[in-house]
Formats: structure tokens, C-alpha cells, sequence
């Protein structure tokens, strides 16, 4: 039988010799600094070193690796060592406190524990109580335990068999609707993801992928890396975001994939425009809403057309705007190939093309559920296996998906939907604006009410909460104009560029509050 593990297809597929480049680490704040590189060669040998490390330790496959780490190119190789030994990777958010990854071990019940040696003495407490035996750690230059036990070890150590049902990662949900829940990917889930993308988006060895992302989340730890290892190509690796350092960066780079914030925070540095994009065949976006005016000002500032793409943690990707053909501001393209979109109302009917609902998915990319959570998981399937994704959305006749807000963003004000991106999308278009954030708060009357909270152009700061809500009745239905409109400085995000409703929803949950 063929093995369907993710790393074998890596290495089946990829085009280059051991002495190409796969990474080059771009130390803090400099463009060119004398920075290591990390050869094709070197991944096989350093990655087999760590799986000697993990079989030597016991794992064996089917067993779960917990990894709390800062970004480093030995945070990638310890996940593809996972695959090698046939261990199930699990990367956490860095920002997760001692409590909530107490939640995470106690849930997954890992076998080896890898963290930053500054976390070491909490976390080696919590891993006893939970009878974890093994914590390693791993430092943001590559230093600590890991590195250390594994030095001595023999670099040739094969990929152990897997089939595709097998599993090769959980990745907990960023959990903005209650408790994170573990989402179980399998090789083929996250193998044929690549491979789609790798083709739709044109990737060969000649790519040079500027990684500014973090590495916790599907987007810079699936999307990104398998795309460049599948083939061939070699990456610019950032420890974070730094707008300055992307722009002394990107004439060397020839794709950058990128969160919204990526895209507002480079046009906000007047060096950027389209000589530091000469080498640039295309810049992706992804993880959160791109909003059409920044869409509209990348090109006007360099000539390039913003693809767009979804996806979610349970699925990987699963839409994308084309590499050739129209890219529409606004929407996310069409389904992937291989992957069925569609859009239904609250009783599971599909809708027609244009209407708002539910949007479902459908395709190899699907996760295979919650992990220990059989009764979540199947709630969220239909019987003819569509992922429910609660997203929802609109397509047109075209077959592009229009994105247009949680299922849980959705506001209803005395009985009426409001869609909190058409509210958006109308306050942004104002003069002065420079971005909105529509939420739904608790009402006496209404029992929600619509309120924006809104980030002002620096220029503009005598922007009233009258004048919003003036020019919003000029076009919304009254239910849907705000009944208060806050400004902020800016709007709070999550590492994924992600709005946090929640928090505005808290924020502000008594505004209406009835005075006694
Ligand atoms: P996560 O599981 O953290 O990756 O979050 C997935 C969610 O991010 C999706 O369900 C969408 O709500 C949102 N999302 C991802 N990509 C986009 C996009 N291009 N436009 C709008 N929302 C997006």
C-alpha cells in the first residue's frame, strides 16, 4: 500500500537537490542580515534527528506532540519530524496562558510537551499533574532540550507508514464561540489541500515565499509551508510581522501570503509602492475579511490585484479567487477544485445562487471531526457529509463566494436581520473612515440593537457619531442603522488580524442597559 503520509509526499514530490535553499532565516528588523540558511538537506537530516529524538522517547504513531513555541525554522522541522514518526502535531497559540493550556494537555493528553524555556517550570508542573512525561524546549533561536537531546541522534529515519484516514495534526478553533475545540486533520486532509493549492496558485522551485505569519495556525503552518515544500520553492522566514522589514525584503520574494493587517500596515509606510514589488507574482490574503477600499489602494499603489482566498481550521482551504481570471474585490472566488460549496437557509434547504445563508463545504480538505467531541462533530455535519462552517455567505452566478460574516455575528433587531458586513461595508464607503466594526448589543426593546464602532482617518477626528448615523439613514433600512456609533483607535484583533466581536460585545454589552 502506497503511504499516505504527508511528509512521503512531500518528499516524493519535491523537484530540488538537498542543496537548494528551503529557508532563510531574516533576523529582526534587517533585510540582509547574515541570517542561517536551512537547505533541503538539512530539514531531511535535522527533522530525522528529532524523530530518532521522539521514537527514542516512546512516541509512536496515533500519539499527540503539544508544541508552545516562538516562531523559529526548528518550531517547522519538529512538525515535520511529527509526521515522520507518525505522531499527531499540535501546535498552541503563544498568547495561551498556564489556564488554558492546562485545558488543551488535560484534553489532548499528549505524549511529549515542547515549550519556550521560559514557560518550562509552569508547564513541567502542569505536564506532572497530568502524568506527561516528557516536556522538551525550544527556544526562538532553535536552542533548548529538543536541540540538545537530539544532536547525537542518527539523521536517517524513513516516514513511518500512515494511510490517509490517519491523523496528522489537531488544531483547536480559535474558540470565539465558546471553548476551543480540537480539530482533527488527517494526511489526506492536509495533503490534498496542498497539492490543490500548490497547482491553483502556480508554485515551482523558483518561488521565493516571504513567511511573516505565525506558525500556530493553519495559514503559516499548512498553507504556507506546504505549498513552498511541495515544490521546491524556498522561503524568506521572519520571526513576525514587521512592515518596514517587508519592504526591504520583497525584491526578493515573489509571493507574500498575508493577513488583512499585512496589507493596511504596508500602505501606511509611504516607502511602499511598486519598485519594491517588481519581483512580486502575487500576493495572497486570508484569515480574515480584506476590505475592498484596501483591495482598490494596493493596486492603485502597485499594480497588483490582492488574491483573496477562505478557509477555516477545520477545513483548510476552501475557496480562492483565481491566479488567472478575475479577481473580485469582496469575495473569496470560487470553491477550490475538488470542493463543493453551497448555501443554505436555517432548516438545511439549499438556497439559490445570490440568496444569504449558511455556507457548506464539501471535499477532501474536511477535517474528520472534534477530537473526543462525536456529538459536536456530528452536529455540525450534514447527513450527505457537508461541513456546516457557519459562515455565512452569498454566490453569485459565477460561482464566487461573498463572505459576509459569522453566523454568530448576525444581529437581530426587533425581529429583522442585519447582515453586519452591509452596515460595514456602507460606513466604511463614508468620507473619513478608516474602518468599521458593526456589533449587536443587548436591547430593552429591539432586544438587539445595531451599533459601530468605528476607527477614524487621522485627519478626520471631528467625524461625529451624528454624521454616521445621518449618512447611514440615507441608505439602510431603519432597523439597520446604528443606534450608537463609538469611536476607538483601533479596532481589537486577534494574531490573525481577526476582529474580536466578543470583545466589543462585552465592551459595550451595557450601553443599553435600562437606568433605574
Ligand atoms: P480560523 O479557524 O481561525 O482560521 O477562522 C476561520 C474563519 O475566519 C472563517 O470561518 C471565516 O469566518 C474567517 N475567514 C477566513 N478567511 C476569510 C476571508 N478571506 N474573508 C472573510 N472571512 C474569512
Amino acid at each position: 500500500m502506497m503511504n499516505a503520509n504527508l511528509y512521503e509526499i512531500i518528499r516524493a514530490a519535491n523537484p530540488t537537490s538537498p542543496d537548494a535553499d528551503f529557508m532563510k532565516v531574516c533576523g529582526e528588523g534587517s533585510a540582509t542580515g547574515a541570517a542561517p540558511t536551512y537547505s533541503y538537506g538539512d530539514i531531511e537530516a535535522v527533522s530525522g534527528r528529532y524523530a530518532r529524538l521522539l521514537a527514542d522517547l516512546g512516541v509512536v504513531k496515533g500519539d499527540r506532540i503539544a508544541v508552545q513555541v516562538e516562531k523559529s525554522p526548528q518550531a517547522i522541522l519538529l512538525y515535520l519530524a511529527a509526521m515522520r514518526v507518525g505522531a499527531v502535531f499540535l501546535p498552541l497559540n503563544t498568547a495561551y496562558t498556564d489556564p488554558e493550556v492546562a485545558y488543551f494537555l488535560a484534553d489532548a493528553e499528549p505524549k511529549v510537551v515542547v515549550c519556550d524555556p521560559t514557560r518550562a517550570e509552569s508547564l513541567g508542573r502542569l505536564a506532572a499533574n497530568l502524568g506527561i512525561a516528557e516536556l522538551l524546549t525550544l527556544d526562538a533561536q532553535g536552542g533548548g532540550s529538543l536541540s540538545d537531546a537530539a544532536e547525537s541522534k542518527d539523521p536517517d529515519f524513513g516516514c513511518v507508514a500512515a494511510s490517509a484516514d490517519d491523523l496528522a495534526a489537531i488544531l483547536y478553533t480559535s474558540g470565539t464561540t465558546g471553548r476551543s475545540k480540537g480539530a482533527m486533520l488527517s494526511h489526506e486532509n492536509l495533503a490534498s489541500n496542498a497539492i490543490t493549492l500548490q497547482k491553483l496558485w502556480g508554485f515551482s522551485s523558483d518561488d521565493v515565499l516571504l513567511h511573516a505569519l505565525p506558525i500556530f495556525h493553519t495559514h503559516g503552518l499548512f498553507v504556507a509551508t506546504n505549498c513552498v515544500l511541495l515544490s521546491g520553492a524556498s522561503m524568506l522566514f521572519l520571526h513576525r510581522f514587521d512592515a518596514r522589514q517587508v519592504i526591504g525584503l520583497l525584491p526578493r520574494a515573489t509571493v507574500m501570503m498575508g493577513v488583512p493587517t499585512f496589507y493596511t500596515r504596508l500602505l501606511a509606510e509611504p516607502a511602499f509602492g511598486a519598485e519594491c514589488c517588481a519581483t512580486m507574482r502575487l500576493f495572497i490574503s486570508g484569515s480574515a475579511p480584506l476590505l475592498e477600499e484596501t483591495f482598490a489602494a494596493f493596486e492603485a499603489r502597485t499594480g497588483q490585484r490582492i488574491l483573496e482566498r477562505y478557509g477555516m481550521t477545520e477545513t483548510g482551504m476552501n475557496t480562492s479567487n483565481p491566479l488567472v481570471g478575475d479577481r473580485l474585490p469582496g469575495t473569496v472566488g470560487p470553491g477550490l477544485p475538488g470542493v463543493e460549496v453551497r448555501i443554505t437557509d436555517a432548516d438545511g434547504r439549499i438556497l439559490p445562487d445570490g440568496e444569504i445563508g449558511t455556507l457548506e463545504v464539501k471535499g477532501p480538505n474536511v477535517f474528520r471531526g472534534y477530537w473526543r467531541q462525536p456529538q459536536k462533530t456530528a452536529g455540525e455535519f450534514r447527513a450527505d457529509g457537508f461541513f456546516i462552517t457557519g459562515d455565512l455567505a452569498r454566490i453569485d452566478e459565477n460561482g464566487y463566494v461573498q463572505i459576509v460574516g459569522r453566523g454568530t455575528d448576525l444581529i437581530i433587531c426587533g425581529g429583522f436581520n442585519v447582515y453586519p458586513k452591509e452596515v460595514e461595508l456602507l460606513v466604511d464607503g463614508l468620507e473619513g473612515v478608516t474602518e468599521t466594526a458593526v456589533v449587536g448589543l443587548p436591547h430593552p426593546d429591539f432586544g438587539e440593537a445595531v451599533v459601530a464602532v468605528v476607527v477614524r482617518d487621522a485627519d478626520h477626528t471631528d467625524l461625529s457619531s451624528e454624521a454616521v448615523i445621518e449618512a447611514a439613514k440615507l441608505d439602510l433600512a431603519n432597523f439597520k442603522v446604528p443606534k450608537r456609533v463609538y469611536f476607538v483607535d483601533s479596532l481589537p484583533r486577534n494574531a490573525m488580524g481577526k476582529v474580536q466581536k466578543s470583545e466589543l460585545r462585552e465592551r459595550y454589552k451595557s450601553a443599553f442597559a435600562p437606568t433605574i
